[in-house]
């Protein structure tokens, strides 16, 4: 038998308490409809009303609405988008999914977040719109790059898979742009197990968004009188992923709040600890803490030393240049560099409590 104390895992799947979720599960699982209905329209609904979007479409993944995002704003064959690449492997997944070649700008070195300038210096002619994640929950430098795409008339997509709950300029994420997605994959804030939500700030993309979404067709319309006019995918959500949607919302608030503040704590904690610099971002942004990222000097021993003391951590992403499917795109990028030779996430989540949350400060604080 082991004395020590729990370990304290770096990524929690939050489900809303059995007795909020089965019945309603029960109910849809046995109503004999399982695929896209009214629960979808109301989650739809419900979720744009939480995020602070009106024209939201949901579909089976993140990825997938990523890729209608990218088939939306025109990016296809011959077409460039500029991304990042210190992000998951879907954010330029979806690019080539849409058939158009991934050109990456450089990260701020503080944040991992595309800096507006570095966007800027890769825009060519063939530039269809610009991906944004913003890296671990911290909102990125949105009004520059907003000029930046306002300058050249080119379509921002924000990548919010780790960022539901964040504002920025003092509201909801995703509002600063013609597209933002959001994942509702396992680990990430709020999850139907799987499942990706796309707004829109054109209402106008909303039919074309639906058709891509299953298989070219308008569901709306008799089946026999519709024409397939474009390759469209099978990417809706179902009532059941739905319906565990709908009883998520009920219950993610204080989630995310917990996430935020344990972020703050150690946004004041950790500062001026040797050998640890914290990340900054815009006064405008109000991160949501998916994880909390340290920039640490030897950083591969830090997480030896956390891991010894049962503390979760992970660079949780490999930078996405380095994989052979995006060779063509290599470039250098000194911001990444350095970036991606310090940076550690730590567990900052609703299941840190604060004992939790003090043995990680000690831990950092006692050295490595
Ligand atoms: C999770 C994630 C996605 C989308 O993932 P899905 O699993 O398809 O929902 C996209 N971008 C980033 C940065 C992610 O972390």
């Amino acid at each position: 038998m082991s004395h020590a104390p729990a370990g304290i895992p770096l990524f929690k799947v939050f489900m809303a308490p059995e007795a909020a979720l089965l019945p309603r599960l029960r109910e849809v699982l046995y109503s004999g409809q399982i695929s896209e209905g009214a629960p979808v329209a109301e989650f739809e609904q419900r979720f744009g009303a939480f995020a602070g979007q009106p024209h939201i479409l949901s579909f089976y993944s993140g990825t997938a609405a990523l890729h209608v995002a990218l088939l939306l704003a025109g990016a296809g064959p011959g077409d460039e988008v500029v991304s990042t690449a210190m992000t998951a492997e879907p954010t330029n997944l979806a690019v080539l999914h849409a058939g158009a070649r991934v050109v990456w700008a450089d990260v701020d070195p503080r944040n991992g977040n595309l800096s507006a300038a570095a966007i800027e210096a890769k825009i060519t002619p063939r530039t269809r719109a610009i991906l944004v994640v913003h890296y671990g929950g911290i909102p990125a430098s949105m009004a520059a790059i907003r000029a930046v795409a306002a300058r050249h008339g080119v379509p921002v997509i924000e990548d919010a898979a780790h960022a539901l709950g964040a504002r920025y300029a003092g509201l909801p994420i995703g509002s600063q742009s013609e597209y933002a997605m959001y994942s509702l994959q396992a680990i990430k804030h709020l999850t139907t197990v799987d499942g990706g939500m796309l707004a829109c700030r054109n209402a106008g993309d909303l039919p074309r968004g639906r058709r891509l979404r299953w298989f070219g067709i308008d569901r709306a319309a008799p089946r026999t009188e519709v024409d397939v006019a474009e390759v469209g995918y099978k990417y809706h959500m179902n009532n059941v992923n739905a319906t565990i949607g709908l009883v998520q919302l009920e219950h993610i608030a204080p989630v995310i709040e917990r996430h935020i503040a344990n972020g703050k704590y150690f946004d004041a904690a950790l500062r001026g600890i040797p050998g640890i610099e914290l990340c900054a971002w815009d006064a405008a942004a109000e991160p949501s803490y998916w994880f909390y990222t340290v920039l640490a000097e030897r950083r591969d021993e830090l997480a030896r030393r956390l891991t010894e003391l049962g503390i979760g951590n992970s660079l949780a992403h490999k930078r996405n240049d380095r994989h052979s499917v995006f060779a063509a795109s290599r470039c250098e990028l000194p911001g990444l560099d350095r970036f991606y030779a310090s940076m550690l996430h730590i567990p900052c989540g609703w299941w840190l409590d604060e004992a939790g949350r003090e043995r990680i400060v000690s831990a950092l604080r006692q050295g490595w």
